[in-house]
This record gives structure tokens, sequence and C-alpha cells, in this order.
């Protein structure tokens, strides 16, 4: 995900608001606000908005807390951790690579749940201090406010501790089952289908509470339903990925003939006589015999039409040392983090200076169904 705010960065680590995030922080502060003009109403309007408001505001750093000792867990053991995004469902992690181990799993995975219980449990402390007596409804705004948090936080670590993949729950369910069995595959195979049962019991929940009269808290309920039924789906995909490309390198997926096509060509030429003639996505663009850049149709694309007769390939290639490259050692999952990260869907293929080929996209995705379907009938690579 993508965070459309950035919020700046702590510990190294970027920490961006998706503006799903404003959503939730709406809904909470709303409840709140309904639930203390129904405990409370005597503060009144002023005080209720402002209460409800922080509240909202410390959740959210209650949040980022939780996430970011997901982060710090990761990197006490080697793990990067690229950017934290808060989003209507609470917070993500983006930890660069897939633990390799079991064990440093199951503690980045506990101790988010571990923080969120307790500041939880702190907030109550707070509020006890402030007067509060457990059983009764808080009294004075300060009281109300860490009720409201440790509360809130005590949701978070419940919910996160539900054992569906990917949440936190179904991550130490994966990492107990991979250190018990050593079989990563399996465990997530397992972890994934506990959390696809879970999304599925949210979903019929839901609905059966949306007729059953609960409006729409029923709908919201199916909705997080939904997303674990996404999200698990699209973990175990991402877990099957690196499993079948685990050990192969550049060098069996790439691309080694590479159309060279001269610099001074022109764009209606270059698509007439090559682009379209060859069906080829990629073509190398050479300088007196030397490579210079690379053209893909989005180059191509990028230019007017009616300007294609007047604008050479030099115009629009991407020069050789501006691209990203890779060496046919280089493994393909590390490849294709680097085609995520620059956005684009190529990258060429540089060994000691020489351009070697192409790999894209699209050649990693023929190699795995090529692979898929020989293990279907039953060869072994
Ligand atoms: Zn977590």
């Amino acid at each position: 995900m993508k965070s459309s705010i950035r919020l700046g960065t702590f510990f190294g680590i970027e920490v961006g608001l998706h503006y799903s995030w404003f959503l939730i922080a709406f809904l909470i502060t709303m409840s709140l606000v309904s639930q203390f003009q129904a405990t409370n109403a005597g503060w009144g309007p002023g005080v209720i908005w402002s209460v409800s408001i922080v509240t909202a505001i410390l959740f959210f750093a209650g949040l980022l807390a939780h996430e970011m000792s997901h982060a710090l867990v990761a990197r006490a053991h080697g793990l990067t951790t690229r950017a934290i995004t808060l989003f209507a469902l609470g917070g993500v992690a983006q930890i660069e690579h897939e633990p390799s181990d079991a064990k440093t799993e199951f503690w980045v995975g506990i101790v988010g749940p571990f923080s969120s219980a307790v500041i939880g449990a702190i907030c109550f402390g707070v509020a006890w201090a402030a007067g509060w007596r457990p059983g009764a409804m808080p009294d004075t705004p300060i009281e109300g406010m860490f009720y409201w948090l440790g509360y809130i936080n005590l949701m978070l670590a419940t919910f996160n501790m539900i054992p569906g993949y990917p949440l936190d729950g179904g991550r130490i369910l994966r990492s107990i089952i991979w250190w018990s069995t050593g079989n990563m595959e399996r465990a997530t195979l397992l972890a994934a289908r506990t959390g696809q049962t879970v999304a599925l019991l949210f979903i019929a929940f839901g609905i059966f509470r949306f007729f059953g009269g609960a409006g729409i808290g029923g709908l919201w309920i199916a909705f997080i339903g939904w997303f674990l039924l996404q999200a698990a789906g699209a973990s175990y995909a991402s877990v099957a990925l690196t499993a079948g490309l685990k050990d192969v390198h550049v060098s069996d997926v790439m691309d080694r003939d590479c159309e060279t096509v001269d610099g001074n060509l022109n764009l209606q030429n270059f698509v007439e006589e090559h682009l379209l003639r060859t069906g080829r996505r990629c073509f190398v663009v050479s300088q007196n015999g030397q490579v210079a850049g690379l053209v893909t149709p989005h180059e191509v694309k990028e230019v007017e039409r009616q300007r294609w007769p007047y604008t050479t390939l030099y115009d629009v290639m991407r020069p050789l040392d501006q691209v990203h490259t890779v060496t046919p050692q280089t493994p393909v999952m590390e490849a294709l983090e680097t085609m995520g990260r620059d956005d684009v869907n190529q990258l060429p293929v540089v060994d000691a200076n020489h351009l070697e080929g192409i790999v894209t996209r699209a050649h990693v995705l023929q190699f795995l169904q090529t692979r898929m379907e020989l293990g279907r009938l039953g060869a072994r690579s």
C-alpha cells in the first residue's frame, strides 16, 4: 500500500497515513462522542468533542507504537522495514523480506499484540489513578479518555491475536507450526487456511447481524471479514511465489536476444519496422556499436503520435546509466523487488559492463507457469 500522506521519519522508518485512515478516525471520534453523550452528558458538547478527538489521536499513537514494535524487533533480527502505513483497518509495517526462520517470525509477530496489551494496561492504570474504579463508568474527562484508550488498545491486541494469517495471530500460528514441523510452506498453507476460515466466519456473522437488525455495525464486521479473506489469499500467494522462486536466478529466466536498433531511427519507423513486426517488448539502442540505452513500448506511448516521425530513439530511450541493472547471478526475487521499488516491468541484465539481455515480469510469470504445469505432471526439477 502506498502511503498518501507522509508524517515523517521515526527511528529511521518512514511513517505514512493512507486516506482511508480518516474514515476510521472519524468513526472512532463519532462513536466516542455518542458514548460520552449517553454517559457523561453533563460535560457539555465542547468537552465531549475535545476528549473524543484527543482520544482518537492518542489511539492512533498507540497503533503506531504497535507497528513500530514489529519494525524494531524485525530490525533487531536484521530485517529492514521500509515504511509504516496506517489505514482504515489498522497499520501495516512493510518489512522488506519474510523472516527466514520461525523464531524471528514468532517474536516479530507477538511483540505487536503484546505492546498493545501493555499500552492498554497502562491506560487503565492511569484511569484508575485518576479515580476510575473497575465496573463503573468514568466520571471525569481524564478518566474517560484513559478508560477508552485502555479499552481500544486491549481490543486491538485481541483482534490481532485472531489466528488468521496475515494478522499477527496468524503469523504466530504459522511460526509455531513452522517451528515444530520445520516446513515453512506447509505452515503458511495451514495459517492461510485458518485465516480464510476466520474471515468467512466474520462475513457470515456480519451478514447475520445485519439482517438481525444490527445495521451498519454488521456490515462493518462483514467488511473486515472480506478484507481478511483478500489479505489471506494475497499473503499465501506471495509466500508461494517466494518459495517457487527460491534458488532461481536472473540467468534462468532472462531474454538473451534483445534486438539492437540504431538510435537515429525515428519512432514512426521504429514502431512499424521493429515494435509491431517482432512483437518484442524491449530494444537495445546502440550508438557507435556501444549500448547506449533501452527502449520499451512505454517510452513510445509517452510521445504523441503526430510527433513520432520527428522524434528519434535517442530522445526517448532510458540511458543505461540511469536504470538499475541486475547481473545474471541476481536472485529473481531480488530482481522483482527492484522492479517493484522502481515501478518498472523490466531490468537490463549486465555482466562486466556488457549487456547480456533483459529480464521482465512476464518472463518470471512464464517461468512460474511452466514450473507449475510440470509440477502437475509429476516432474521435478
Ligand atoms: Zn501487528
